[in-house]
């Protein structure tokens, strides 16, 4: 309960309060449209895995079925529980983030060692897919984040560079080091990102037409967390994309 005291409010002033005042009107009629669609997306995605899950459920339990079919239908479901599981994290995440009860514990750690060690991780689905993976880092140096979080910020990428390269093609890993910063970009052969969308991709849940991510597990959140874990480094994250040849996102912490 507080007052506020107007000392003297002539016409012109009134005007421009009612101008604010119809402003912020607007802006919380946005946020609860935003909320809604954010609800939806989320209840969306959620039900998708889980009609799959109740479908191949009753299927696999179903009498006269047999043990390979059976074994089909609960391969799909490990699977799909845990895209859910994933989801239900990732959303987890964001929530935290946007709650700012989420802090980034920065460290200096060497460079090298450290995306050798992604590096490893990541290779053998990008050989299971028939890609190539470089990773380039001409020099040492030491980087100032969070261990933590830039490896799940790389992951993303890369796990994203992975769902869209062109067949056969290579997805290159750079490090460097410009002034104080880190430089890390990952570039990718691959579908590209039409240029009117480049400015929603790192909205949660917003995926590009939104069959060709589902048909590669993308559940369009993916981005969002890595704009937000930047942002908690005082980073910065570009891309540059063009359609049917590649894109490259770069972030500098
Ligand atoms: P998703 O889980 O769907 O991949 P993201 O938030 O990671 O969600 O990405 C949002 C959308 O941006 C994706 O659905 C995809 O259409 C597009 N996108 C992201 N990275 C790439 C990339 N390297 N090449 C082409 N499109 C991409």
């Amino acid at each position: 309960n507080f007052k506020v005291s107007l000392p003297f409010i002539g016409s012109d002033e009134l005007g421009e309060l009612s101008t604010s005042i119809q402003k912020l009107a607007d802006d919380l009629e946005r946020l609860k449209t935003e909320r809604n669609e954010f609800l939806a997306s989320v209840a969306h995605e959620l039900s998708t895995p889980l009609t799959y899950l109740i479908g191949y459920s009753k299927v696999a339990i179903r009498q006269g079925v047999s043990e390979q079919e059976r074994q089909h239908y609960l391969v799909i479901i490990a699977e799909e529980s845990d895209r859910m599981k994933e989801l239900v994290k990732n959303l987890l995440d964001l929530a935290k983030m946007d709650e700012n009860t989420f802090t980034v514990s920065k460290e200096y750690f060497e460079a090298r060692p450290f995306f050798e060690d992604i590096f490893k991780l990541v290779e053998p689905s990008f050989k299971l897919k028939k890609l190539k993976l470089d990773l380039i880092c001409d020099m040492d140096f030491k980087i100032h984040a969070d261990p933590l979080r830039l490896e799940q910020i790389v992951l993303n990428l890369l796990d994203n560079a992975l769902k869209y390269s062109l067949e056969q093609s290579t997805v290159k890993m750079k490090v460097s080091k410009k002034g104080k910063k880190s430089v890390i970009s990952v570039v990718d052969v691959g579908i590209g990102i039409p240029l009117e969308e480049i400015d929603f991709i790192f909205e949660k849940l917003y995926r590009v037409e939104k069959s060709r991510s589902r048909t590669s597990g993308g559940s369009g959140i993916g981005l969002a967390i890595v704009k937000e874990l930047v942002e908690a480094h005082d980073g910065s994250i570009d891309v540059i994309s063009n359609l049917g040849e590649g894109s490259t996102f770069t972030i500098i912490i």
